[in-house]
């Protein structure tokens, strides 16, 4: 196997989510789909990409006389990056002196990656395990093989979080690597799919179906964030869950509330959230209406959030 690096923007200890246990996360960089609401926007670009926090900023001007073309200006008393341009961005990083310019993400070899992960290995004797996430950890998929096999290897418990926009030949070898698996499915109408999320999900709707009948089908649970407007529609988790539960009656489904939280890291990208006003998370007698409709639509085992 080919023994790649891994392009990974944050590692996350300690996490009680996605997966049983104490976890620790890995996020890796990249991915095909363009969600208008990711939660996750550091992670879209397969890139390093360079990171401007205002807040941490003295406006000491280090980085402006960094750089060579322009790629950083101070204008109208703000700084303005251009990650387009051609510069020696590792120098402009290093000379701000409060950490207000970051890169996104690091790489790491496989075995630098093992090394952080094992920092935690007392977790995993006690029921804990690694979960990967993203972006999608698919767009690295030889990388990503390694550091499962890796993982099993120190019989470590594994997870992953992936939109299933994936090709089926990488699915396949990652799967007996794989003890846990959580595949989005967040809208069903073709169109509003390629609308909302910039690609078509015939692949994932052939990835799920792959998933739900093959032998690893009880360690799936499939998910919906609900987004308002877009997949927080009584039509789409109808849809979904008919879907679902016509391939496997006890497949396990999970509708996650919307997380307000993301929109805040827009603004260190110079990039723009889809919600000018952020809306609220749904009150739990809304989330029981969407689990009403699950239910209707034959999903048992629906995965309820505490
Ligand atoms: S070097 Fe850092 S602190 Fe100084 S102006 Fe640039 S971003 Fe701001």
């Amino acid at each position: 196997m080919t023994i790649s690096n891994l392009q990974v923007f944050d590692i996350k200890r300690f996490s009680t989510h996605d997966g049983r246990g104490i976890r620790t996360t890995v996020f890796l960089k990249g991915c095909p789909l363009r969600c208008k609401w990711c939660q996750n926007p550091e992670g879209l670009f397969p890139n390093r990409q360079v990171l401007y926090m205002e807040n941490k900023c003295i406006h000491c001007l280090s980085c402006v006389h960094a750089c060579q073309n322009q790629g950083v200006l101070f204008q109208d008393g703000k700084i303005l990056l251009d990650r387009k341009a051609s510069e020696d961005w590792e120098t402009i990083v290093d000379a701000c002196p409060t950490t207000a310019l970051q890169f996104d993400s690091v790489s790491y070899s496989i075995s630098e990656l093992m090394h952080e992960i094992k920092k935690d290995e007392s977790f995993f004797r006690y029921g804990g395990g690694v979960t990967i996430s993203g972006g999608e950890p698919f767009l690295q998929p030889e990388g990503l093989l390694s550091l499962l096999t890796a993982c099993k290897e120190e019989g470590i418990h594994t997870a992953i979080e992936t939109s299933l926009y994936v090709n089926r030949k990488w699915l396949e070898k990652a799967l007996p690597y794989l003890d846990q698996i959580y595949a989005d499915c967040k809208i069903y109408d073709a169109s509003m799919h390629q609308e909302c999320t910039g690609v078509d999900n015939v692949i994932i709707l052939e990835n799920l179906r792959y998933l739900l009948t093959c032998a690893k089908k009880d360690q799936v649970i499939v998910r919906t964030p609900l987004i308002p407007g877009m997949t927080a529609t009584k039509e789409n988790i109808e849809q979904i869950a008919s879907f679902l539960s016509s391939i496997y009656s006890q497949v396990h489904y999970e509708i996650l509330n919307y997380n307000p939280l993301a929109k805040s890291k827009y603004a260190y990208l110079d990039m723009e959230y889809c919600f000018k006003k952020n809306p609220k998370l749904y009150s739990d007698d809304q989330m029981k209406l969407f689990y009403q409709i699950a239910g209707d639509a034959g999903i048992y085992n629906l995965i309820v959030e505490s």
